[in-house]
């Protein structure tokens, strides 16, 4: 079978073999990608038209008791000067991004257990409280059923957390003992069970990775079919022990998108800040790929370079408006638009 033959197999039967998959995913040529990008594109255009979802990320703590070898704020690297947002604080920053357009909130940061259930389900209700028609969506790593249980009573709607890797053994190389493939599953079922909008996804070229790794991951979200889906390249730290490592390749990347985006026609796809890291246009390639969210940075300026989870991050310089101005120019010169708006999962509207 020739790979479009396996891109093709791909839209219809909405999985591949595993063998098809690690063949695909080690011999693709720039034609082959270009062809699922195309595809992609077309599927993406005919869900949501040529309009871009925006979410505004706010970085609340680079405090975290994990020590993940790829990322710059784990617990081990002294380097970094560690911050908490207040209440205050994040309030600030969603007043900046309302005023803006933004309708969701990403509240991210390390595993920070200063962060309590109680205080995070302050900080939940005071943003829907003060903005009713905003979804709050939290990416802050794992916890209890009864905790995400609790932050969904609270209003929290969605649940980004990266399965990093669907391979134990791979998993077992980007992380210590403590941390487990299992119980990262763990999580995601929980959230889904709840009824968040769940996000998966994973690092591309991350140390150790193997096509048959990448095979496991989109065998994985194929499974799992979740509502988001986070993928950008892995790009070393200088302070953490993969600083020797190359980055990821972007070509890979963007064929992981395409091919996601054709696996899960309405999956929502964000082009991420990693990939517009490696490379200038990485986001506007992102889209021509079938992406269909982007989501800019609403940190206050002065934390943002404190939340360095590799090296060049972009993003950490521009306020709210210029970073929404930059961003809407950049795929107007695409032919795109970005819109405001909740941008639900066509699957959970309401
Ligand atoms: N602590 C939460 C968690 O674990 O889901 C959220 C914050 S964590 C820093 C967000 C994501 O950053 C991770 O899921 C990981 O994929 C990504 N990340 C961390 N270090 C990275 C690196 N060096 N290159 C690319 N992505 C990285």
């Amino acid at each position: 079978m020739t790979n479009r033959e396996r891109i093709d197999r791909l839209e219809i039967e909405k999985q591949l073999p595993k063998e098809d998959w690690v063949q695909l995913l080690s011999t693709f040529t720039t034609e082959d990608r270009e062809y699922a990008a195309e595809k992609a594109r077309k599927i993406s255009t005919g869900i949501f038209g040529k309009t871009i979802y925006f979410r505004g990320i706010i970085e609340f703590t680079n405090i975290c008791k994990n020590d993940c070898y790829y990322c710059g704020i784990r617990r081990s690297n002294d380097a970094v000067s560690r911050y908490r947002l207040t209440l205050e604080d994040i309030l600030e920053c969603c007043q900046e991004g309302y005023e803006n357009g933004y309708r969701t909130f990403v509240l991210q940061g390390g595993e920070d257990g200063w962060f309590t259930d109680e205080r995070m389900e302050e900080i939940v209700r005071a943003i829907k409280e003060r903005y009713p028609d905003c979804v709050v969506t939290l990416s802050i790593g794992e916890r209890s059923r009864e905790s995400y249980q609790r932050l969904y009573d609270a209003g929290a709607r969605r649940y980004l957390l990266r399965h990093e890797t669907a391979s134990p053994v791979h998993y077992a190389k980007l992380h210590p003992a403590v941390q487990t493939l299992a119980n990262r599953m763990r999580c995601l079922n929980d959230l889904r069970e709840i009824g968040y909008q769940v996000g998966c996804g994973c690092m591309v070229g991350s140390p150790y990775q193997t096509a048959e790794d990448l095979a496991e991951d989109m065998l994985f979200m194929g499974k799992f079919r979740p509502h988001m889906i986070g993928i950008g390249p892995f790009i070393p730290h200088s302070q953490t022990p993969f600083r020797d490592f190359e980055a990821g390749s972007v070509e890979t990347t963007l064929m992981m998108l395409s091919l996601c985006r054709i696996m899960i026609p309405e999956v929502l796809l964000p082009a991420t800040t990693a990939l517009g890291t490696v490379r200038g246009d990485g986001r506007q390639e992102g889209v021509l790929a079938g992406c269909n969210v982007i989501m800019p940075n609403l940190s206050p300026l002065s934390v943002r370079k404190k939340y360095m989870l590799y090296d060049n991050k972009v993003g950490t310089a521009d306020s709210a408006a210029d970073g929404m101005a930059r961003l809407a120019a950049q795929m107007e010169a695409i032919g795109y638009q970005v819109v405001s708006g909740r941008g639900d999962s066509p699957r959970m509207q309401g």
